[in-house]
């Protein structure tokens, strides 16, 4: 796993305590597999419009975001699969959810997207080359394919855990506000370009 995102989150994550070690790939294909299980479950009931201070967005749009970057990151494996170019178009996560508008987007509307990016997700490794690509990260250096499957799974389990900090008031991880490189403390010291870039 590369040392870029071991930096930034830690290694065990500081926040939702994903190893970066383990799982491995079929274990990180189960977590993006579940996902929207995950998500329902915690969600429900709940309108998604819920935030606390501490964090830059509500319910639905972390479900959004995680709808969105896992399929970003299957479009991405598919060009490499596919004979494209492997060096990826970072883009900024803060900016696509204000261009679409995160926070006032139906949580029903995210949780079918959230299928549906999983559906990309799957399909994208019935592409034979898919297990072979690695992609070129502009910040993180070569990515194989299963360093990317790590990636969305850190993404859905580390906002899972935002959303379960969102509706139980935030007392389940204790100790995140004071992280200095917690991305979504309006105060972190860390540049919003390398705060937001996926
Ligand atoms: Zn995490």
């Amino acid at each position: 796993m590369n040392g870029w995102l071991r930096e930034r989150y830690g290694d065990p994550c500081r926040e939702c305590g994903f190893s970066w070690e383990s799982p491995e790939t079929a274990s990180a294909h189960e977590i993006i597999a579940r996902s929207p299980e995950r998500f329902e479950r915690v969600v429900s009931s709940r309108s998604g419009t819920e935030h606390i201070p501490r964090l830059k967005w509500s319910v639905a749009a972390y479900v959004a975001h995680v709808a969105d970057n896992t399929r970003i990151w299957a479009e991405r494996l598919a060009t490499g699969a596919l004979g494209g170019a492997l060096r990826i178009a970072t883009y900024d996560e803060a900016l696509l959810g204000r261009a679409r508008n995160y926070c006032d987007l139906s949580l029903t509307g995210c949780l079918w997207s959230l299928r549906r990016s999983v559906e990309d997700w799957e399909s994208v490794w019935s592409l034979d080359p898919t297990a072979a690509v690695v992609l070129d990260h502009p910040e993180q250096g070569p990515l194989s394919s299963g360093a990317v499957a790590s990636i969305v799974a850190h993404e859905v389990v580390h906002h899972a855990g935002d959303v379960e900090a969102i509706l139980g008031g935030c007392a389940a991880l204790p100790g995140q506000a004071a992280d200095p490189l917690n991305w979504a403390d309006p105060k972190a010291k860390i540049p919003p370009s390398a705060a937001t870039s996926q």
